[in-house]
C-alpha cells in the first residue's frame, strides 16, 4: 500500500508553530515511506476564509520545505461532489432530512437537562419514527447522517493508542445544512475517501470528531485510515499556544534570522523523538521519522531551546551556505559589502557568537562600516600606559604582512617591549577598529577588516583621546 497523508488547514488565521506541525509530520511520514502528501484547503467556513491567511500557509510550507505533491485542493471547489455523496446517501437510507425547527431542539434540550441526560437529537425525523408524520410545510430541511445505534466506534490511535466510543454516544450528525451546503465533518470524510488518504496525522483537538468521521466512513464503505493525533503544544506556563500566549507566526523566525533546518528540527522534537538525539538535519529527520516516535505528552515550545538549535544549525552550515543565507540580512541591515572582506570569511569567524542571522548581520556591521568613534568607549580603554605603544603600532601595521599571524605577531611584540599585556592593546583595538569590545580574536578581525580601513580607524580614534 502506498502511504498518502495530507496537510488539510482552514486557512481562517494564523499559522504558529504548534499548527504547522500538522504539515510536517504528514510531510515526513509520506517522505520516509517514499509516499504522497497532500494540500488541502478547507476554505467552507467563507465568513473566516481568507486569501492572505491561505497565502501565509503557503508560504511558511515553502520555507520550511514541506513539498506537496498533490493539491493544493480547494473544499469550495469539490462542493458539487460532497452534493453527490449526500444524494447517494439519502438513496441508500444513510441520510435523512431532518424537520426539527431550532425551538424544537432547544425544547428537547431543556428536558433532556432537566432529566439529567446529555443532550442529543434523539432522530426524530429517522425514517421509522416518522414515516407518519409530514414535513411541515415551508421548512427547509437540515441532512443527518444516521449513526449506528449499537455497539462502539474503536480505531488504534497511533498516538494516544486504542480509543473506544459507544455510538450512544453520538447522536445523528448534521451533514448538509438547510441551504445543502456540507458540514465540515463531512467533507473532510468525503476528501479523505476521494483523496484516499491512508494517515491521518493532526491536532488532537480533532480527536473527537474522530469517531463521528469514522462512522460516515465506514457507512459508505471505506476503510478508516490510521489515525495519530498529536498532543497539543503549549506554553513554557502551559497555556496552548496562541497569538495571546507567545505564538508568532512561522514566517516572523525566517524574518527573525533563524534558519528553516533549525525551525524543521525544533518542530519535530515537539512531540516526536528519536532516541537522545537532538540536533538533526531534515534528511536525517525524514530517514528517522515514525509514527512510533510520536509521544503523547503535550509539547512546551521553549523559544531559548529554538534558539539554541539554530545556533547549532548556523555553526554546521558551511561558510559559503552561511554567507548565502547571510547575504538579505546584510543587505536588510543596509550593510553593503561588495568592497569589504568576503561574507563567507566573516560568517566563519561569527558564527560561534551569533544565534541568529539577524544577529550575525549586526555583529558583521564592522566589518563594512566603521563604527562610530566611542569615547567613552576609548577613554575607558585608552591611558598613559598603552596610548604611546598604540601609535607606534599605527606606524608598525603600515609594513606588517597582512594576515592574522603576522598582525598578532606586531601585537605581541609591541606589547612585550612595551611591557605590557597583549590585552591592554588589544581591547583598545577591539574599540578602535569594531567600536565593541566584544569581537572574536582581534587579529582575526584585523585581517579581514584590512589594512587600510584598520589604520584609518585607529587614526580616527586616537586623534580624538
Ligand atoms: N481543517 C482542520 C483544521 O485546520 C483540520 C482537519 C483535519 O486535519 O482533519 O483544524
Amino acid at each position: 500500500m502506498s502511504i498518502r497523508t495530507r496537510f488539510a488547514p482552514s486557512p481562517t488565521g494564523f499559522l504558529h508553530l504548534g499548527n504547522i506541525r500538522s504539515a510536517l509530520f504528514p510531510w515526513a511520514f509520506a517522505r520516509h515511506h517514499g509516499g504522497t502528501f497532500i494540500l488541502r484547503i478547507e476554505d467552507t467556513d467563507q465568513e473566516r476564509s481568507t486569501r492572505e491567511a491561505e497565502q501565509a500557509i503557503v508560504d511558511a510550507m515553502a520555507w520550511l520545505g514541506l513539498d506537496y505533491d498533490e493539491g493544493p485542493y480547494y473544499q469550495m471547489q469539490r462542493i458539487d461532489r460532497y452534493r453527490a455523496v449526500l444524494q447517494d446517501m439519502l438513496a441508500r437510507g444513510l441520510a435523512y432530512r431532518c424537520y426539527t425547527s431550532p425551538a424544537e431542539l432547544e425544547a428537547l434540550r431543556t428536558e433532556q437537562m432537566a432529566r439529567g441526560e446529555k443532550p442529543r437529537y434523539d432522530g426524530r425525523w429517522r425514517p421509522e419514527n416518522a414515516a407518519n408524520r409530514r414535513p411541515p410545510d415551508g421548512v427547509a430541511p437540515v441532512y443527518r447522517f444516521r449513526n449506528p445505534d449499537d455497539g462502539v466506534v474503536a480505531w488504534h490511535d497511533a498516538v494516544k493508542g486504542p480509543i473506544e466510543i459507544s455510538n450512544g454516544e453520538l447522536d445523528d450528525l448534521v451533514i448538509a445544512r438547510a441551504d445543502l451546503s456540507p458540514t465540515y465533518n463531512f467533507c473532510v470524510v468525503v476528501d479523505d475517501i476521494d483523496m484516499r488518504i491512508t494517515h491521518v496525522i493532526r491536532g488532537d483537538d480533532h480527536v473527537n470528531n474522530t469517531p463521528r468521521q469514522i462512522n460516515i466512513m465506514r457507512a459508505l464503505g471505506a476503510i478508516p485510515p490510521v489515525y495519530a493525533h498529536l498532543p497539543t503544544v503549549l506554553t513554557q506556563t502551559g497555556e496552548k499556544l496562541s497569538k495571546r500566549y507567545g505564538a508568532r507566526g512561522i514566517l516572523q523566525y525566517r524574518d527573525d534570522g533563524y534558519l528553516r533546518e533549525a525551525v524543521v528540527n525544533y518542530l519535530a522534537r515537539l512531540g516526536w523523538a528519536h532516541g537522545d538525539d537532538e540536533v538533526f538535519d531534515v534528511d536525517q529527520f525524514v530517514a528517522w521519522f515514525d509514527l512510533d516516535g510520536l509521544t503523547s505528552s503535550p509539547g512546551r515550545f521553549d523559544p531559548d531551546k529554538l534558539k539554541w538549535l539554530n545556533h547549532e544549525h548556523l555553526k554546521r552550515l558551511a561558510p559559503d551556505a552561511l554567507a548565502e543565507r547571510l547575504a538579505p540580512f546584510l543587505a536588510a541591515a543596509g550593510i553593503g559589502t561588495a568592497s569589504g572582506p568576503p561574507v563567507s570569511r566573516v560568517a566563519a569567524l561569527l558564527r560561534d557568537r551569533a544565534p541568529t542571522l539577524v544577529d550575525m548581520a549586526e555583529a558583521a556591521r564592522y566589518f563594512y562600516q566603521a563604527p562610530p568613534v566611542d569615547r567613552a568607549m576609548l577613554a575607558g580603554q585608552i591611558g598613559p600606559a598603552n596610548r604611546k605603544p598604540l601609535d607606534e603600532l599605527l606606524g608598525e601595521f603600515k609594513d606588517v604582512d597582512w594576515n592574522r599571524n603576522a598582525i598578532g605577531a606586531a601585537i605581541k611584540g609591541n606589547a612585550a617591549r612595551n611591557g605590557l599585556k597583549p590585552a591592554q592593546l588589544m581591547m583598545p583595538l577591539r574599540a578602535l577598529v569594531a567600536g565593541t569590545l566584544g569581537t572574536p580574536a582581534i587579529d582575526a578581525v584585523l585581517e579581514l577588516v584590512g589594512r587600510d580601513a584598520t589604520r584609518a580607524r585607529m587614526t580616527a580614534g586616537l586623534m580624538n583621546e
